[in-house]
């Protein structure tokens, strides 16, 4: 069986980036994976301003000014932001200026407005300025042409933000990996329908698509699959129009798990089956009219860990990410986590806004209640005990 590491290894080796790249409006292309490195169009900021509102000064006139000692000035102008003066503060003279405001030829320093006293066009400044005190300089935060966005990089709010602000209005992004989720079983029923004897709702799907989803992911829900092979064959055979395909359920050692049967059947290889985790041992790996299949177990806990763990990684390796590691917090355990079995496992938790640390309920694979309570994961290698206080890693779910 192998380790999380090398099915991880095994995994990442076999995915190639989709290939294709769109043009996309920055203002829809958060959660997207740039192409190229992006270029700042303008300098941020694009000229020397003011970062208060106060008076544009010439630093030397007012050398020594103080409370007891104020600096008579001349006003001369009032610069809002968004427009330029186009005369100069000459010996003696300032301007009213604001935050953002361009800095007047002449001066060279803001004084800032609490540190003033007004009457008419007279200001008495009651403070000195250094030399560029309170001016936000040309380009001293982005240079012009300067990388604001790395191929291979999420858009996230932030990075539009900067984008925006360099003038950057459409980037080229990967175009959408599309996947392709199955869900196989019998017993398994939408929600919204009535439950026959031995039925269950189906819930992996929507778990897998929205998880898929929050990757940037493009997830394409298929009908549940019933357990039988040549119904498994088929589902197959249809989603992988799509870019690649994970099925939930069916690849286990029982006599109606038809999902590795069906991809031989289909002329198809498994690359690996079973990791040494728990849970999600009987995740298999395997590639089907040439592309990557994900075989993940049924239980939904057994779904949602070895998506996370392995398959997330290999869908933004496909998706053009040059990033795949998942995010993290540390926190302090509350209260014992411990592990008696003899594989790594990976135990739902919460983690708080204080940093406690707690198993989020009960940890048996098919427990939802304990899932839908939990924001992390924790893995805890085997037979292990963790006390309380210690300082762990959370893996943490989206939230
Ligand atoms: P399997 O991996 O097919 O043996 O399924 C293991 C367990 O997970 C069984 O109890 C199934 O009923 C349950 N299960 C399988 N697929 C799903 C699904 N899509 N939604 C909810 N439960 C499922
Ligand atoms: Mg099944």
């Amino acid at each position: 069986m192998l380790s999380l590491e090398e099915a991880l290894e095994k995994l990442l080796a076999s995915v190639r980036s989709v290939e294709g790249s769109e043009s996309c409006p920055v203002s829809s292309a958060v959660g997207r994976f740039v192409t190229q490195d992006i270029l700042a169009k303008s300098a941020l900021p694009p000229f020397d301003n003011s970062a208060m509102d106060g008076y544009a000064v010439r630093s030397a006139d007012i050398r020594g000014a103080g409370l007891d000692k104020p600096v008579r000035l001349h006003c001369i102008a009032s610069v809002p932001a968004g427009q330029c003066f186009s005369g100069t503060i000459a010996a003696g003279q300032c301007a009213r200026i604001f935050t953002g405001s361009p800095l007047p030829a002449g001066a060279d320093a803001v004084v800032m407005q609490e540190d003033t006293r007004v009457h008419a066009a007279e200001v008495d400044v009651l403070d000195a300025v250094k030399p560029w005190e309170n001016i936000r300089f040309e380009g001293e935060d982005i240079k012009e042409s300067a990388s604001i966005a790395k191929a291979g990089a999420r858009v996230t709010a932030q990075t539009a933000a900067l984008l925006c602000a360099c003038g950057v209005a459409e980037i080229p992004v990967r175009r959408f990996v599309r996947v392709a989720i199955l869900a196989t079983g019998g017993e398994l029923k939408n929600p919204g329908d009535t439950l026959g004897s031995g039925e269950i709702y189906e819930s992996n799907r929507i778990l897998i698509s929205a998880l898929s989803r929050g990757i940037g992911v493009e997830p394409i829900l298929h009908d549940i699959v019933q357990d039988d092979l040549a119904a498994t064959v088929q589902a197959i055979r249809h989603a992988s129009a799509a870019d690649t395909i994970i099925t939930c359920g069916g690849v286990s050692v029982g006599e109606y798990d038809f999902v590795k049967a069906a991809i031989y059947e289909l002329g198809g290889a498994v690359d690996f089956w079973r990791v040494a985790i728990k849970p999600g041992k009987p995740f298999a790996h395997a590639r089907v009219f040439d592309k990557p299949l994900f075989g993940l177990p049924g239980n939904p806990v057994s779904a949602l860990v070895t998506f996370w763990l392995l398959v997330r990684p290999a869908l933004l390796k496909m998706a053009g990410a040059a990033d795949f590691a998942p995010t993290i917090s540390f926190g302090t355990l509350a209260e014992e986590i411990s592990n008696p079995g003899d594989r790594r496992h990976f135990v739902r938790v919460t983690i708080d806004s204080t940093g406690n640390v707690r198993a989020s309920g009960p940890q048996a694979s098919h427990r939802l209640g304990s899932l839908a309570a939990a924001n992390g994961l924790l893995d805890v290698p085997a037979c292990a005990v963790f006390e309380p206080g210690k300082i762990v890693k959370v893996l943490l779910l989206p939230n």
